[in-house]
């Protein structure tokens, strides 16, 4: 199955490594093949290189859109090398067999990210590069094609351990990967344009580019990979990792959730901490410092925080990372770290922290998936944000300045906790979080509850409900669970409203003296 090089086609817009890669190809002996700007880079560094336009007998033309379609290459990609009808038709027709595709296409999704207009954009969407790789691909019983700089090095390493030929193993990889490529490359396209044609497209397909293998999934018999899908958007894809060992699936997905709340969040307004604990916020909360910050979150409840993950909306320092010292913590992620705290995290060897140039953009517009069996689940994120202008105060009571900044924030906090969501939030931090549960009223009771232990552990005499205000993710269906956080010692709840029961739940309210706002907006998050 060992077959060898002799001619590649090099035509590539990343020419990253593309000089080394390409002497180390002439120095065995192979011939190279390339187009315009490629070949020039090629001449630069003192190679010799053959235009494709000479072999083709063709200019390229268009603007550059066609170049490389010419059955003179195709013929040299697709010819089966060991079929005498094939070989005669290469002969008869003057085609070279080609045995190597180096390709890498168009920037598009480059294009798309930087904004650039219709045009550039459809200008960007490479023709020639995708057909080349489809048609070395399929004949990878004979021809190499290699769209990742990354691979540039197995390449060489097989051709010299086998004195100039390839391996069956390697071009099947080789090939499976480039179908990726371009399957990945015409999502982009796809998915560009579902966006510029609006509605709901007929088809829609979704790509990914490894990221990094993980030891396994969320349980360790199942294996387990992370695909970044190529946006670039800042959060957990893009974070720097700076010590620790590698992030399993289950620290991704919390820390990734961990930081998206954290960056709802504007620095601007203060420091914020969100500490994450299967996927669900343990504890969330504003501070004069990032420390104090940290210290309310973690008041929430010591007990979950143990093992949790912690999201920084402002750049680690030195007391904090003291303070996160203190007790076993998976991972830890902020828009940068001082070097006070490099210095102190670094002698906590099992600690993760990552680093990103800034903070998530909550209001990005983005897919959500989600897979069912047969199926993907398809939505926009939730990007809901509300302001005090768009509540409705529907009680005789409306609430205080401070209820109201309070009742903001836990609104904010129950979007990114899994329904039924309740939280309790006192000044600026929460005192109590009941998530995931099957029943409203139950959340809202478990919240309460375990604000109660916290009280009890650390020797407060009342727990910190007493005060508080409530936010619920979805309205509360009867009265019982707007009762139950009024006699948890809530004075004020903001809800999104829409209830056939509404008026029982308002007269109640009235009753406790509680004071209650409308979102007219929903959270759920299952
Ligand atoms: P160069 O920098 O060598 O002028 O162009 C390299 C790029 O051209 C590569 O990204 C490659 O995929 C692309 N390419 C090669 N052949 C064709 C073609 O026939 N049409 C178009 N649109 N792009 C091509």
């Amino acid at each position: 199955d060992l077959y060898p090089v002799s001619r590649a086609l090099i035509s590539v817009s990343d020419k990253t490594g593309l000089t080394d890669f390409a002497a180390a190809l002439a120095a065995r002996g192979v011939e190279l093949l390339s187009t315009g700007g490629t070949a020039k880079a090629l001449r630069d560094a003192g190679l010799t290189v053959r235009d494709v336009s000479e072999v083709t007998g063709f200019p390229e033309m268009m603007d550059g859109r066609v170049k490389t379609l010419h059955p003179v290459v195709h013929g040299g990609l697709l010819a089966l090398r060991d079929s005498d009808d094939h070989v005669a038709s290469m002969q008869e027709h003057g085609i070279g067999a080609i045995d190597l595709v180096v390709v890498n296409l168009y920037p598009f999704e480059a294009t798309v990210a930087k904004g650039a207009g219709y045009d550039e954009v459809i200008e960007n969407i490479d023709i020639g590069g995708p057909a080349m790789i489809r048609s070395a691909a399929k004949n990878h019983g004979y021809v190499n094609v290699v769209v990742d700089v990354q691979d540039y090095d197995a390449v060489l390493a097989e051709l010299e351990a086998n004195d100039g030929k390839t391996s069956y193993a390697l071009r099947q990889r080789l090939a499976q990967t480039a179908y990726a490529r371009t399957a990945a490359y015409d999502t982009a396209v796809s998915n560009w344009m579902a966006g510029e044609v609006g509605g709901t497209p007929r088809r829609r397909s979704f790509g990914g580019t490894l990221a990094q293998e993980l030891r396994y999934g969320e349980n360790p018999h199942q294996q387990a990979a992370f695909y970044s899908d190529g946006s670039e958007r800042p959060g957990i894809a893009t974070a720097v990792q700076h010590q620790g060992k590698a992030l399993s699936y289950n620290n991704i997905n919390d820390t990734d959730a961990a930081f998206e709340l954290v960056s709802e969040f504007d620095p601007a307004d203060g420091p914020a901490c969100a500490i994450i604990k299967h996927a669900n916020p343990c504890g969330v909360a504003k501070g004069g410092s990032l420390l104090e910050a940290y210290t309310r979150a973690f008041d929430c409840d010591r007990t979950s925080a143990f093992g949790g993950i912690i999201a920084l909306n402002r750049k680690l320092d030195g007391p904090t990372a003291e303070a996160i010292s203190g007790i076993f913590t998976e991972v830890v992620i902020a828009p940068g770290a001082d070097e006070d705290a490099l210095g102190i995290f670094s002698q906590k060897k099992n600690l993760r922290l990552l680093t990103t140039e800034s903070l998530a953009a909550p209001d990005a517009a983005a897919l959500a998936l989600r897979q069912v069996s047969g199926g993907y689940l398809v939505q926009d994120r939730d990007v809901g944000r509300i302001s005090r202008d768009d509540l409705k105060v529907v009680t005789k009571r409306a609430p205080s300045a401070q209820e109201l900044e309070d009742l903001l924030f836990a609104w904010v906090v129950a979007k990114h906790v899994k329904s039924n969501a309740i939280i309790y939030v006192k000044d600026g931090a929460t005192v109590g979080v009941g998530a995931g549960q099957m029943s409203r009223v139950d959340s809202t009771r478990i919240a309460a509850r375990k604000a109660q232990d916290m009280a009890e552990a650390t020797g407060l005499s009342a727990p910190l409900t007493q005060g508080s205000v409530v936010a619920s993710d979805a309205f509360f269906p009867f009265a019982d669970g707007l009762i139950t956080a009024a006699e948890a010692g809530a004075t004020a709840l903001i809800q999104p409203g829409g209830s056939m029961r509404d008026d029982e739940v308002i007269a109640a309210a009235d009753a406790a003296g509680l004071a209650m706002v409308f979102t007219g907006m929903r959270h759920f998050r299952h």
